[in-house]
């Protein structure tokens, strides 16, 4: 139990050191406006505080799963490049070849999220209405158990250990947070070179000539060779989240996927009977 406590304490020490950066830079690119914390901001953060630690209950957590699907791995026996093969080649190098490949899968595993039988468990992180940093906490467990297969099984190929594995997370977990901050900003010339706030912000969007746009994680490079890329400026005040939208109620969050799932299956299946007694 102490230890518990003394974790929350790490955990809500830095969500206030992310929050006091993120401010800086918000208020930087929007003035004044960007210290305001609405209720339905406040409401929203709670909410994906707590979707995030029900998430950890049930195991199927992004960091939580790392250790057992990197063992998995080890264990079927799956392919992977020595790691002898990175002896001479310099960290800076291999930390970014880690990065571009974990990236390029992420950005196709996205694309999948984004199609008819996963979405409903994607839709999860879409249905923030009030898109801030912790909006990417707002996950539902099943799409985190696909992200970290994604994250180990690109990294394991590669040939990191889980040490690197846990780094690699780590830097592509902060910079998530920082995407989906309140920051109006699209990195000016490095627009095209990492993803910007401003450029994640569209991915949620709720404009139809943004929908299945900006896929990509870190480097737009991705959505730019694939013809997702998709950024006509600030978009700021553009409203965030989904149609049909669980909004903040956290059980309905959790159920959401389910109860889809059960819809979609429903559906399916008086389809076929109505073929079939055609
Ligand atoms: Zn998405
Ligand atoms: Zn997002």
């Amino acid at each position: 139990m102490e230890g518990m406590l003394v974790n929350l304490a790490y955990e809500v020490a830095a969500y206030a050191g992310l929050l006091v950066v993120f401010t800086l830079l918000a208020v930087a690119t929007r003035g004044r406006e960007a210290l305001e914390w609405r209720p339905e901001l406040r409401q929203s953060a709670l909410t994906n505080f707590l979707i995030l630690h029900i998430g950890a209950l049930t195991g199927a957590l992004y960091f939580v799963t790392i250790a057992p699907l990197v063992a998995a791995y080890d264990s079927l026996g799956l392919p992977q490049i020595p790691p002898s093969a990175w002896q001479d080649v310099p960290f800076v190098i291999k930390a970014l070849a880690a990065l571009i490949v974990y990236d390029f899968s992420l950005y196709w595993v996205h694309r999948f999220l984004h199609t008819s039988w996963l979405w409903p468990s994607h839709a999860v992180h879409h249905s923030d209405p009030e898109l801030h940093f912790l909006s990417w906490s707002r996950g539902h467990f099943t799409e985190q158990l696909v992200i970290a297969a994604c994250l180990v099984f690109s990294s394991s190929w590669l040939g990191l250990d889980i040490k690197e594995i846990y780094g690699l997370a780590l830097v592509q977990g902060l910079h998530q947070y920082y995407v989906h901050a309140r920051i109006d900003w699209d990195h000016g010339i490095f627009k095209y070179l990492i993803v910007s706030p401003q450029m994640h912000r569209w991915h949620h969007a709720e404009v139809e000539d943004a929908y299945d746009k900006n896929f990509a994680s870190i480097f737009p490079v991705f959505d730019l060779m694939f013809g997702t890329y998709y950024n006509p400026g600030s978009c700021i005040n553009v409203p965030t989240g989904i149609g049909n939208n669980p909004d903040n109620n956290v059980f309905a969050l959790i159920l959401h996927p389910f109860r889809e799932w059960g819809r979609m299956l429903a559906e399916r299946k008086r389809a076929s009977g109505t073929t079939e007694s055609a």
